[in-house]
């Protein structure tokens, strides 16, 4: 066996350490080095199997006894401490998902009892996005039962008895992969007890399942991808128990106009190369439905933006509007009449006689005057 590590200085912490100074402590090392943090990091995975083993015989005052007056000795051939992750036995576990629920603003470990949050994908169109909208939903969840009124007991002084699947915990323990996990119980969905003379509709659940519609106010501005919690309006849990929430996932569509980056609009719009050469003045689609009108200056080329300020989409939480910009893209004719090609003859005439005089465009000026440089072996 390797030499092993002083539980204490694993811990990071004096040999005097009061029991809340350990538990931190553990925490603290547990939250650095847990494996989610660390995916593929064997060093990490190593300490964190480390931390755990130290945690586990120090917050035991007679394992922590033990250990101070005989060392890792006290564990080792057949004693308590095992190897791999023995760490993980008794509170270690429940530590470790309450603080990673706190950490992540989630819960993990079936702490809080409620009844199962619910997730339902909503699908919106851009428009809909733009604007904000009402849509129904149809839930198929659990609701409080009716005839018992959520109690789930038949007799209202019958009373409840322990619940015999988890024993009163109102949680079990299953390995998944890597981790033991808890959930809440299934039998008496956390309440650690079950009614002695169970309601005929429910079965003692005090739950029912039901097709529930609801109403979900989608906020204009939002965003392809967003989730909205509703809390409370998941799966009721029966016999008293909080319900879960409701997690709305929402989907916005795209559009065959309009491009969108967060609260900015684009709008690419073909121009006539005549248009963008003599300047005209262009009717566009603004995505609340209605249109407007836009100045192209003459001489404008492909790729340059025209702003319509505050025509985007509202900032979610704030009274900020994105722009839209119209991106203009010149077409090159096709299909010209014998006329048109006859005026363009005579155009191209014309303006290769400017080129040649470079005086026209200043632009092209300096690239035939490279072109003649590369030419001239400069
Ligand atoms: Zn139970
Ligand atoms: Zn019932």
């Amino acid at each position: 066996m390797a030499t092993k590590v002083d539980f204490y200085a694993v811990l990071e912490v004096e040999r005097t350490a009061t029991a809340e100074e350990l538990k931190k402590a553990y925490r603290k090392q547990a939250m650095r080095y847990h494996p989610d943090r660390n995916p593929g990091d064997e060093t990490a995975e190593h300490k964190f199997k480390e931390i755990n083993e130290a945690y586990d015989i120090l917050k035991d005052e007679q394992k922590r006894a033990a250990y101070d007056r005989f060392g890792h000795a006290a564990f080792e051939n057949g004693g308590m401490g095992g190897g791999g992750f023995g760490g993980f036995g008794g509170g270690g576990l429940d530590d470790i998902f309450e603080m990673f629920g706190d950490m992540m603003g989630g819960r993990r470990g079936g702490r809080r009892r409620t009844g199962n949050d619910v997730q339902v994908q909503v699908e919106i169109t851009l428009s809909e996005a733009y604007s904000g909208i009402k849509k129904p939903v149809e839930i198929r969840t659990r609701i409080a039962c009716e005839s018992c009124h959520g109690t789930g007991s038949a007799d209202s002084n019958a009373g409840d008895t322990t619940c015999p699947t988890c024993h009163g915990a109102g949680a079990v323990r299953a390995q998944q992969g890597f981790f033991l996990v808890e959930r809440p119980c299934p039998t008496c969905h956390g309440s650690g007890k079950v009614v002695k003379n169970p309601c005929k509709s429910c079965r003692g659940s005090g739950t029912t399942e039901q097709t529930r519609t609801l109403e979900i106010a989608i906020p204009a501005g939002v965003e392809d991808g967003t989730r909205i919690r509703l809390t409370g309006e998941g799966e009721a849990g029966g016999n008293g128990v909080q319900p879960g929430d409701l997690y709305v996932h929402v989907s916005v569509g795209g559009s065959d106009i309009f491009q969108r980056d967060g609260a900015n609009i684009y709008c690419r719009v073909p121009l006539r190369m005549t248009q963008a050469a003599l300047g005209t003045e262009i009717e566009v689609p603004v995505i609340d439905g209605t249109r407007t009108r836009v100045k192209i200056p003459a001489g404008t080329q492909t790729g340059e933006n025209f702003r319509l300020r505050g025509k985007g989409f509202s900032v979610l939480r704030s009274s900020a509007r994105g722009d839209m910009y119209i991106q203009v893209a010149v077409e090159t004719p096709h299909h010209l009449s014998p006329r048109q090609k006859e005026l363009l003859e005579e155009f191209e005439a014309e303006a290769g006689e400017t080129q040649d005089q470079e005086k026209a465009n200043p632009e092209h000026t300096g690239f035939f005057a490279k072109v003649r440089d590369f030419f001239e072996g400069k």
